[in-house]
């Protein structure tokens, strides 16, 4: 088969591309092994941590501001999860059958270089032939080798489409610091376990603001977190898990019903890259440009594989960008904007930040005039009782050009939405102080922020 364009895998980083180059009358072959639009974001990703939150939400709020008593059937949450996920599976097989330019395959590609790749699927071999490609091919859940990993849970077993039903752990440890594992612990927490967080390290979030990771860690009474504990195995204790770790040298244990594993995720590249000649990055990702190319011209890499910014908006933005500079003859006519990519870490509360921040800025010499509106004096927040947390911005002195910002508390995943494109949009505190942000949202903590400095 010959193609334009060969889009590797059908997440966020493949199947915007696709449709694009489609609309644009490209010939474009996609594949697939899962069948289904989406990647991992819809099958085991965003999409249904994101609904069992929702509802975590609702019973958080119920339980507080309407004494609603009622215990939380775990089992009917987990059937909703893959309820809203077959709503999106639909929804994007709708989207396919209005794009004919696109031939979607349901099958794994094999990289034969020189522009050509076999797809081997349930319906055979296809050998595709594209000048153009674009890998978008992800990350999967990276295992520890500490004895008994087998044991524990991963972010795939709780939230892949129809995963086998757990029961709700009365308690739950969670290893790891990142921000998979903060939203497990915190979920649970919400719903009722009595959860701990175990760290390897001195710190969470190791990429994330310290300052923001101490407001943050603050906010989360529910969820102890011991830190400098690496794991030395985890074993059956009957039908629970026995966890035995290290602090000062000296071994520790934990009893719990489940334990969760959340120990980053690494790249998956398509078998046969080598042969295409692409560079990879000293952390094994596929190296790539602000205009999404890798190191071989007309050979592009969007989303987690490249390993930039690990989310799936920027996913849908990278393979954008990739199908406009293919369309342009492979000319960067388009780049990725990574300063402006906001970032949610949906616990309760939820905590989201963009552009530059506090110590980001010290630690780079780069002076900055800070606004603060405090959530406990916001409307909604006060509506619903949850007034902890704040809106920071972080202005460049002088012109007071928006560089950064950051939420903590309610709406935190909606504000950033809003700073995000203030930062990206190159506006000042008097643009965003002249705004009627609209009442009663938490939006007007931004505005009330910059007003602070006229
Ligand atoms: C638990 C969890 C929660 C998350 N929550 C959020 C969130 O709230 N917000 C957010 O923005 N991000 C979130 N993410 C991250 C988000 O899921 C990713 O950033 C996003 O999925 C990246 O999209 P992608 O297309 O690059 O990769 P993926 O979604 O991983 O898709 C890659 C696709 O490539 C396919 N593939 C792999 N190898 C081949 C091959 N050889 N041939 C063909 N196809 C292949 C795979 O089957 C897969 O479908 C979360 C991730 C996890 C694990």
């Amino acid at each position: 088969m010959d193609a334009d364009v060969l889009v590797v895998g059908a997440g966020g980083a493949g199947y915007p591309a696709a449709f694009r180059l489609a609309e644009s009358g490209r010939r474009v072959v996609l594949a697939d092994p899962k069948g289904e639009l989406g990647g991992n974001c819809l099958f085991s990703g965003c999409i249904p941590s994101k609904t069992l939150r929702e509802l975590g939400q609702i019973s958080v709020r119920a339980r507080r501001l309407l004494s609603w008593p009622g215990p939380i059937d775990f089992a009917d949450l987990q059937r909703q999860r893959d309820a809203v996920q077959r709503i999106r599976f639909r929804q994007h097989r709708e989207e396919l059958r209005e794009h004919p330019g696109v031939t979607f395959l349901k099958g794994s590609v094999e990289l034969l270089g020189n522009g050509r790749a076999r797809i081997e699927g349930p319906e055979g071999i296809t050998e595709v032939s594209a000048p153009g490609m674009i890998l978008g091919t992800g990350t999967r859940v990276r295992r520890p080798d500490f004895p008994g990993a087998e044991l524990c849970l991963t972010s795939d077993d709780l939230f892949s489409f129809q995963a086998p039903r757990i029961d709700l752990p009365s308690e739950l440890v969670v290893i790891g610091g990142g921000y998979i594992g903060l939203e497990v612990a915190s979920l649970f927490a919400a719903l009722g376990s009595k959860v701990r967080i175990l760290v390897r390290s001195d710190t969470l979030l190791r990429n994330v603001d310290p300052e923001l990771v101490a407001l943050l860690q603050g906010a989360l009474p529910d969820v102890p977190i011991e830190f400098e504990a690496p794991i030395r195995r985890v074993e059956p204790a009957g039908r629970r898990r026995r966890v035995v770790y290290l602090v000062d040298g000296q071994e520790r244990t934990c009893e719990a019903d489940a334990v969760v594993v959340a120990a980053g995720r690494e790249p998956v590249l398509p078998p046969g890259w080598e042969r295409t000649g692409i560079r990879l990055d000293p952390r094994g990702f596929v190296a790539t440009d602000d205009a999404v190319r890798t190191s071989v011209p007309g050979i592009y890499a969007a989303g987690d594989v490249n390993g930039r910014a690990p989310y799936f908006h920027a996913a849908v933005r990278e393979s954008l960008v990739a199908a406009h500079n293919l369309m342009a003859g492979n000319r960067p006519i388009d780049r990725m904007d990574y300063g402006s990519v906001p970032v949610t870490i949906f616990t309760f509360p939820s905590v989201a930040y963009v552009g530059i921040t506090a110590s980001v800025a010290r630690r780079q010499g780069i002076p900055t005039v800070e606004a603060r509106s405090p959530l406990s004096e916001d409307s909604r927040a006060q509506m619903v009782q949850e007034r902890e947390g704040e809106v920071r911005l972080f202005f460049q002195p002088g012109n007071l050009r928006l560089l950064g910002g950051w939420v903590l508390g309610i709406g935190a995943s909606e504000l950033i939405n809003e700073i995000g494109l203030a930062v990206s949009c190159g506006l000042t505190a008097p643009d965003l102080a002249r705004f009627p942000d609209q009442h009663p949202t938490t939006n007007e903590a931004i505005s009330k922020a910059a007003r602070t400095l006229l």
